[in-house]
């Protein structure tokens, strides 16, 4: 949500506090209950220390809307800022060279056209023929379960007392109850075995424990899968999605979060080089920054009690990382990062990397005439340079009159309130004279304790931008 606040995406509903990756393990809903499953163990996980009163790690708590929900609202939002879609297209195939690609692209009218583009993004799912067509191969534990899904529309809040997940264990019955927050639900078996459409609502009845009007809307049968590949970008083709990685249905939201994160990451890069601001090196920062969180993903799936019965013993020594830490506290690592080599963790909770570069500038509430924002708002457009100290912000005003990109200087003492100001200059690590500059996908990319010359300011965001 934090990512689609910045493209002006700001309708989506959002889960209630505490309901978010809630797992119930039942008889059936009518049956006995058990505990609730927590995703993340909460001893086990490192780093998982108690929030603090009145911290928060973000502005939103979280969404869980179904694709068929959210691609729409994509599709429109994307329409609006001037994407040309071309629904039902088929890419057949592809050529690169020296400057550029080429793509065969058949339309839904039947119509074949050639598209020639600098860069070429394959966001083509799991079965990516863009990336078998470049020998780009997979590492993880493949296919490692068959499954079988019933889609189905059914009331039945009188029983589910506002869960929407189950995990449905009974003699005959092993499988998972999942609502698409309307009447729609989906019954998940973990064997392969082919129902018919009675036997399906027989299953139902079996997982409600009670009998139920149900209708059918679909059944699927699909591969649990764990594969990432081994380069996330092959030239002027890049990979991103599924195609990249693909991760079993965790309560993390693994699969499509780590892929929208994966276009987040890589759209401001590809327009800077477009714009002619950066050089094309920027780019190589795609597949160093993002495919260590696709393996870190992978691990933390298998590392945890819902898949660990298929980890190896490697993996299942994994320390269990802090669930706050893995969606909003990783740590990136590459050419146009300064500042984040030795041994640091590859995530922790945002609060305790205090600025440090590579992770995300943190949110914070803070007053801004009269309206209570989060510190985001500032973040996920520009480059940012953010500092208390008058002489460090004119040094970045001056530099960001010389620069042809757009770097905002954010000073923080003329725009808070002087409590905000401190405790959000204390959160990035640059109380007194220091610095940093954000990216416009709201990473910290450098930061200072001192106040920066004009000489260091400008070397250093030639680096982090690879500034033309
Ligand atoms: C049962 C199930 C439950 C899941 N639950 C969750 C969940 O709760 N939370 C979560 O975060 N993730 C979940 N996932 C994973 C999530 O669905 C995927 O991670 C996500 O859809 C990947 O998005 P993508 O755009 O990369 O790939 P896809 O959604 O696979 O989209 C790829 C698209 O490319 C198109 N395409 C392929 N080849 C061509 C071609 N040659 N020309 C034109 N188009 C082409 C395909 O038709 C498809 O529309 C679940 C997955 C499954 C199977």
């Amino acid at each position: 949500l934090e990512m689609f606040d910045t493209v002006g995406l700001t309708t989506i509903p959002e889960v209630t506090p505490g309901s978010m990756g809630r797992r119930i393990q039942a008889e059936s809903l009518t049956g006995k209950w058990k505990a609730a499953a927590e995703f993340t163990p909460p001893k086990a996980a490192v780093g998982g220390r108690p929030q603090m009163p009145g911290e928060q790690d973000s502005p939103h708590v979280g969404a869980a809307l179904s694709q068929d929900l959210i691609e729409p609202m994509l599709r429109s939002r994307a329409s609006e800022l001037g994407a040309e879609l071309w629904l039902g297209a088929q890419a057949l195939g592809f050529e690169k060279d020296q400057d550029g690609v080429t793509t065969r692209v058949r339309k839904a009218d039947g119509v074949e056209r050639q598209i020639r583009a600098r860069y070429l993004i394959a966001a083509d799912g799991n079965k990516s023929a863009i990336r078998e067509g470049l020998g780009i191969g997979r590492e993880g534990l493949g296919a490692f379960q068959v499954m079988r899904s019933v889609f189905f529309r059914a009331d039945l809040t009188a029983w589910t007392r506002g869960n929407g997940q189950f995990e449905i264990e009974q003699p005959g019955l092993d499988a998972f109850l999942a609502s698409y927050g309307d009447d729609r639900w989906a019954l998940m078996f973990k064997d392969d075995i082919d129902r018919s459409d009675a036997q399906m609502a027989q299953s139902i009845e079996q997982a409600v424990g009670a009998p139920v009007e149900v209708e059918i809307l679909s059944t699927a049968r699909w591969e649990l899968t764990a594969l990432i590949a081994d380069r996330f970008q092959d030239g002027r083709v890049f990979i991103a999605g599924d195609a990249a990685h693909t991760l079993p249905p965790t309560r993390g939201g693994y699969g499509a979060n780590t892929g929208i994160a994966d276009a987040f990451n890589l759209a401001w890069k590809l327009a800077a080089v477009l714009g002619g601001n950066s050089r094309p090196e920027l780019l190589d920062s795609y597949d160093q920054e993002r495919r260590p969180v696709a393996l870190l993903r992978f691990r933390q799936t298998f590392a945890r009690p819902d898949y660990a019965r298929w980890a190896t013993a490697d993996i299942k020594a994994t320390p269990i990382l802090d669930g706050v830490a893995i969606e909003l506290g990783e740590l990136y690592r590459s050419s146009v990062i300064l500042g984040a080599d030795g041994d640091l963790p590859l995530a922790q909770r945002p609060a305790d990397w205090q600025g440090q570069p590579g992770t995300r500038a943190p949110h914070r509430w803070v007053e801004r005439g009269g309206e209570r924002v989060s510190t985001l708002r500032y973040y996920g457009h520009d480059w940012v340079f953010v500092s208390a100290n008058c002489g460090s912000v004119e040094t970045a005003r001056d530099f960001a009159d010389r620069v042809p990109v757009e770097l905002s200087v954010l000073n923080l003492n003329a725009e808070l309130t002087q409590g905000d100001a401190n405790a959000v200059a204390d959160d990035l690590g640059i109380k007194g004279g220091g610095a940093t500059l954000v990216r416009p996908d709201g990473i910290v990319a450098w930061r200072t304790t001192e106040t920066p010359s004009a000489e260091a300011l400008a070397r250093a965001f030639s680096t982090v931008s690879c500034l033309v």
